[in-house]
């Protein structure tokens, strides 16, 4: 088989892969080969092979296998982060190896040596910060501060205390189970930082995601200019269309091109697909980020609010019930004559009127929201306090 064929087949595995592992849940692939191997990759791999352990080795095997799930999952552990830095550092070797005597190319200059550099510095400088920082740490020096910075909403907030750490939990912290402390205005436990995100590091994580998205995008688009930079100085469009008498339009001259590039650069085309990939994923997960910070919510926010609605729908449905047949068992005692079939059918539902609605007091407009993620409330509160001893 050509070498172009491997790289094509591997480019549909690949995307079949990331497909099914990213939308394999969503209702339009119910019951298709889609979902089946996203259960697989999510849960039925897994599960097969704990079986499989478990018949060789026995309980100890599983036993063993749990331990290092426990490592793995459920305690901090720089596993990702190493994966992260061997990507990172793997990727741009190959760029360097296989790309850099292109540069200065037709259509790349010379300062895009120095440039890669500095980027990736900064997208690592951008990685360090936000798994080194502090999230937010609640603790019972400070439980005070983080608890006057945001009001209970009463509705996904009460006031109460961790029954871990043992001080009143401040409106919209959690107690992250991973790293076992209460981290202010939670979002989630990031595996790849091996740290929380919380209020004074979610700055420095939206960073990182756009930032990286930018690095695959200058990535891909660096080494497709030395691609069409190379295809101008070997003249093979001259050469094809001179010597091999192919029709000068880009129908008949593009197979061919294609081929060339998938002959001579493969290792390119390779890195460009890889870059691509990553910069679609990079992009859906920076919008989805940017979306909770214009909108100052957080990744937990967003999943209790649901459970929230989800409660209260319930709580509306059964006190609708319960008065649908109150007033029904008092109609039988009184003996009304019955309603009309067509008042009952255009009559509102009583359910319409109470459906729960998210009533998020921490959305204070676009500017305010993103300002407050730039510069946390707990630091300018920090500030004053400062300010006003100093004064
Ligand atoms: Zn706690
Ligand atoms: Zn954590």
């Amino acid at each position: 088989m050509g070498v172009q064929w491997l790289l094509v087949c591997h480019g549909l595995v690949t995307l079949l892969v990331v497909v099914s592992f990213l939308c394999g849940r969503w209702p339009i692939f119910d019951g298709t080969f889609i979902q089946r191997i996203h259960i697989f990759l999510t849960f039925g791999a897994y599960d097969y092979f704990q079986r499989f352990v478990n018949y060789i080795f026995g309980t100890k095997g599983t036993n063993a296998i749990l331990s290092i799930e426990y490592y793995c999952c459920d305690r901090p552990n720089p596993i990702l982060q190493a994966i992260y830095l061997a990507i990172i550092g793997a990727t741009y070797y190959f760029i360097v190896t296989s790309s850099f005597n292109y540069i200065p190319g037709h259509y790349i200059g010379g300062i895009h040596r120095y440039l890669s550099v500095v980027a990736v510095g900064v997208g690592v400088l951008l990685f360090l910060l936000t798994s080194f920082s502090d999230p937010g740490i609640v603790n019972n020096e400070n439980f005070s501060r983080y608890v006057s910075v945001y009001p209970y909403d009463n509705a996904i907030y009460i006031e109460k205390e961790c029954s871990t750490c043992k001080f009143t939990k401040p409106a919209r912290s959690k107690h992250c189970s991973i790293c076992d402390r209460c981290v202010a205005r939670f979002d989630h436990h990031c595996g790849w930082m091996n740290n929380c995100i919380g209020e004074r590091n979610t700055r420095y994580f939206v960073a990182f995601l756009i930032w990286h998205f930018i690095l695959c995008v200058y990535g891909a688009v660096a080494i497709a200019l030395i691609l069409a930079g190379q295809l101008k100085e070997s003249q093979v469009i001259y050469i094809l269309t001179e010597f091999y008498g192919i029709d000068n339009s880009f129908g008949s001259l593009a197979p061919h091109v294609v081929q060339w590039f998938l002959g001579s650069y493969n290792t390119q085309i390779l890195i460009m697909v890889f870059l691509a990939i990553v910069s679609l994923l990079l992009a859906g997960f920076f919008g989805y980020h940017a979306n909770l910070c214009l909108t100052n919510t957080t990744t937990n926010e967003t999943f209790k609010w649901h459970e929230y609605l989800s409660w209260k729908r319930k709580v509306n449905e059964a006190r609708a019930s319960a008065e649908a047949l109150k007033s029904s068992l008092a109609e039988l005692s009184q003996e009304k004559p019955p309603q009309s079939k067509w008042k009952t059918f255009f009559q509102r539902s009583p359910l319409k009127d109470t459906e729960p609605v998210k009533n998020n007091i921490y959305d204070r407009g676009y500017i305010r929201n993103v300002s407050e993620i730039i510069f946390p409330l707990s630091s300018r509160q920090l500030f004053k306090q400062y300010k006003s001893k100093s004064g």
